[in-house]
Order: structure tokens, then C-alpha cells, then sequence
């Protein structure tokens, strides 16, 4: 019989669980009932006792390693801490979220455990044996996988299960000792781009997609790029969405055209850019060609704001499509939101 770990870590608070982490709890308790096998959820934190609170309902068997020294992500403690996790729980399978902190370690633990890992796990399912899929060449091929190597560890993309939520509660916690190898690597703060810098979210609710139109002549025969920015970034400000971008807006940079100074390749969402999994999708002066809009593939609910009757949107590809200006109709929507928030 399988046994299950889930591994969750704490956000920067130190005593919360990150969203990823609460979706791989999800995706473990759901895959624990379909295969009536017993799970444990790991939980690395600087005060891990406070972020298990919010688990005492799973009725999983919690372990945890806490302490200043798992406070901020770092190989060595973070390698070892999950080691110590994973021989604490003998899982065979052992699932944890994508994040940035476990995607650089997870490799590393399950080769000192001798066992095997699959990344970008998108789905698990299966009832007598453990099947995963994972996607392929830009997200057009899907893959099934299942393997008899133990420990199995998963790493899950995040947006693809539902967060784990319930009432805090007193949990019981079994405290896992890590030997900590000699520590070379002291983290001594955060350098972070300005919040307005900072325009991929992936755990925003919403998707905001800027298209070339925002740079190109408007019916006025002026270009108003620096009104565009403004617009653009009074909404991201008031809804803290991910900005995305055609792939024509962000090329226009290297063309000389004129460019929105905050928009990089990092932003194109399409065949050749990013795939995103945020629940809802607003595209703005974008014409919804069919390599822009494959990277549209898991957002659900799509609207468009289009000059253009006969874009891609209107031929079935949004859900609502206004064919209107963004301009004012940017600028009425971030007044309606300051409104609100005032
Ligand atoms: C191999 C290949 C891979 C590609 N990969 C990608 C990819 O990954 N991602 C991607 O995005 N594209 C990709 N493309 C390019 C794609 O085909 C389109 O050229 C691109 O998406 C067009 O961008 P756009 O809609 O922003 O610009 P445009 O086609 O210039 O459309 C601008 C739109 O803005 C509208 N508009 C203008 N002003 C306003 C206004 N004031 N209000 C409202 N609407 C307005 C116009 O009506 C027009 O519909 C790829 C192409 C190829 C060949």
C-alpha cells in the first residue's frame, strides 16, 4: 500500500502556509481517499506548531521542522529539513508544491532518498496505482505517467487544485530533529523589485492582458503610450492582477516602436510564452490570434475589450467581448475602483 507525504512550507510570515502548499494538501488528502492510503503533511516553518493549526481537521498524521534556521529558504537547511521529513514519514510517494524554495531542492532529497522525481504535475488520478499527467511542448501534448520507482516525489504546478481552508484549531504536531550540515550560506535580507516592478503573480485571481493596440495610433492619429502605462498600472495597482502581454506589444521594444517600459518577454502569454492558470482573464487591445490565445488554455472565464468586431475573441475564444475603446473604458473601470476603495 502506498503511504503519502505531503510537503508544505511557510510564507514569509514564518507561521503560514503558502497557497501552493495548501493546494498540495489538497491534492494529497484527495489522492489518500482514492487509494485508502495514510497520509502525513510535513510542514517546514520557523514556527510550524501556528501554520498547522489550519490542518488539524485533515486528520493527517503532522510532522514538522521548526526553528530560525527554516525561516528563510536556503539549500542546505531546506534539503535537509525535507530529508528529515521524508524518512520521519517512509512515504512512497511524496508530494509537494512547485514553489521556487522546493523546486530547488526537491531533485536533491530524492536522490539522497534514492528514489525518482516528476516536476510540473498538473493532475494526479488513478485508484489502484498512482498516474500523474504532466504537459509537453508548450502545453499541446498531455502525458499520463505511473512508475514503480520508490519514493515517487511530485512536484505540482500551482493553480491546478484547490487550496486547502479551514478553521484553525490546536494540532497535534510530532517534531522531526534535523542534523543540519555546516551552514556556508547566510541570507542577510531581500532585494525586491518595487511593487509596481513586480507584475507576474501567479497566484493572482485575474490575468490582465495588454495587446500591441495600447501603442498604436488611435482613432485621434496620436500614439498615447505613457496614458497606456498609466492605465495599465492603475489597474494592476487597485486589482493586484498578473499583467500579461501579446507577443507583438513586448517584440515592439527591440523593433524601435514605442514601449511600455514596465513589459518584458517574461510577461507574453501564447504558444511561444507562458501558459498561466489564474481563474479569470481580462484582454485589453489584443487581437486573440490563436498563438496568443493557446496560452489562455486554463483560464476559464475570458473577456475582451476589442475595437475590432472581427477580432479572435469575438469568434469564440472570450466569454464576454466588448467592442469598445480601452482607453476610456480602462479609465472608467480604474475610477469605479478607486471609487470603491475610497
Ligand atoms: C510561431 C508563432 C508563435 C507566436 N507566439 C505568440 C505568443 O506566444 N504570444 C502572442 O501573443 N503571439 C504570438 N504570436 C504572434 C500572434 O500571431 C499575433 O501576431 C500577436 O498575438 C498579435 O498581438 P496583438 O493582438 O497584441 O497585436 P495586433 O495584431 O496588432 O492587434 C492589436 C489589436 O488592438 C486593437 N486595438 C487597437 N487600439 C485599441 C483600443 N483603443 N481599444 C481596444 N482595442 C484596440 C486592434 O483592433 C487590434 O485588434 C506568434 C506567431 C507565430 C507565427
Amino acid at each position: 500500500m502506498e503511504t503519502i507525504l505531503v510537503l508544505a512550507h511557510a510564507d514569509e510570515t514564518g507561521s503560514a502556509l503558502t497557497r501552493a502548499s495548501l493546494e498540495a494538501v489538497t491534492a494529497g488528502l484527495e489522492l489518500a481517499a482514492r487509494l485508502s492510503a495514510p497520509v502525513t503533511i510535513g510542514i517546514l516553518a520557523a514556527d510550524a506548531a501556528t501554520a498547522a493549526s489550519v490542518l488539524a481537521s485533515t486528520g493527517a498524521r503532522l510532522l514538522a521542522v521548526s526553528g530560525e534556521a527554516f525561516a528563510q529558504a536556503r539549500y542546505a537547511t531546506d534539503a535537509a529539513a525535507c530529508e528529515a521529513l521524508c524518512r520521519a514519514a517512509q512515504a512512497t510517494i511524496v508530494l509537494a508544491p512547485g514553489t521556487s524554495r522546493f523546486t530547488r531542492v526537491a531533485a536533491g532529497v530524492a536522490h539522497r532518498l534514492g528514489g525518482f522525481i516528476d516536476t510540473h504535475i498538473t493532475a494526479l488520478s488513478g485508484t489502484e496505482t498512482v498516474e500523474v499527467s504532466r504537459w509537453f511542448y508548450r502545453q499541446r501534448v498531455e502525458a499520463v505517467l505511473s512508475r514503480d520507482a520508490r519514493p515517487w516525489f511530485l512536484l505540482l504546478d500551482a493553480g491546478t487544485h484547490v487550496a486547502f481552508a479551514a478553521e484553525p484549531a490546536t494540532a497535534q504536531v510530532e517534531q522531526v530533529a534535523v542534523q543540519l550540515p555546516e551552514i556556508h550560506t547566510t541570507v542577510s535580507g531581500f532585494r525586491a523589485p518595487a511593487e509596481d516592478a513586480q507584475t507576474i503573480r501567479p497566484d493572482a485571481k485575474m490575468l490582465f492582458v495588454a495587446g500591441a493596440g495600447w501603442t498604436k495610433k488611435q482613432p485621434d492619429g496620436q500614439i498615447h503610450a505613457a496614458e497606456a502605462g498609466e492605465l495599465i498600472l492603475g489597474f494592476l495597482h487597485a486589482t493586484s492582477s498578473s499583467l500579461g502581454s501579446s507577443k507583438s506589444l513586448v517584440d515592439q521594444g527591440g523593433e524601435g516602436e514605442p514601449v511600455l517600459p514596465f513589459l518584458t518577454h517574461m510577461n507574453q502569454i501564447g504558444q511561444t510564452g507562458a501558459t498561466p492558470r489564474h481563474a479569470k482573464g481580462l484582454s485589453t487591445c489584443c487581437h486573440g490570434e490563436e498563438p496568443h490565445v493557446v496560452g489562455w488554455r486554463f483560464i476559464a472565464d475570458r473577456r475582451a475589450i476589442s475595437l475590432d468586431p472581427n477580432c479572435g475573441w469575438t469568434r469564440g475564444k472570450a466569454d464576454v467581448v466588448y467592442i469598445a475603446d480601452a482607453f476610456p473604458v480602462m479609465a472608467k473601470v480604474n475610477a469605479l475602483l478607486e471609487a470603491k476603495k475610497a
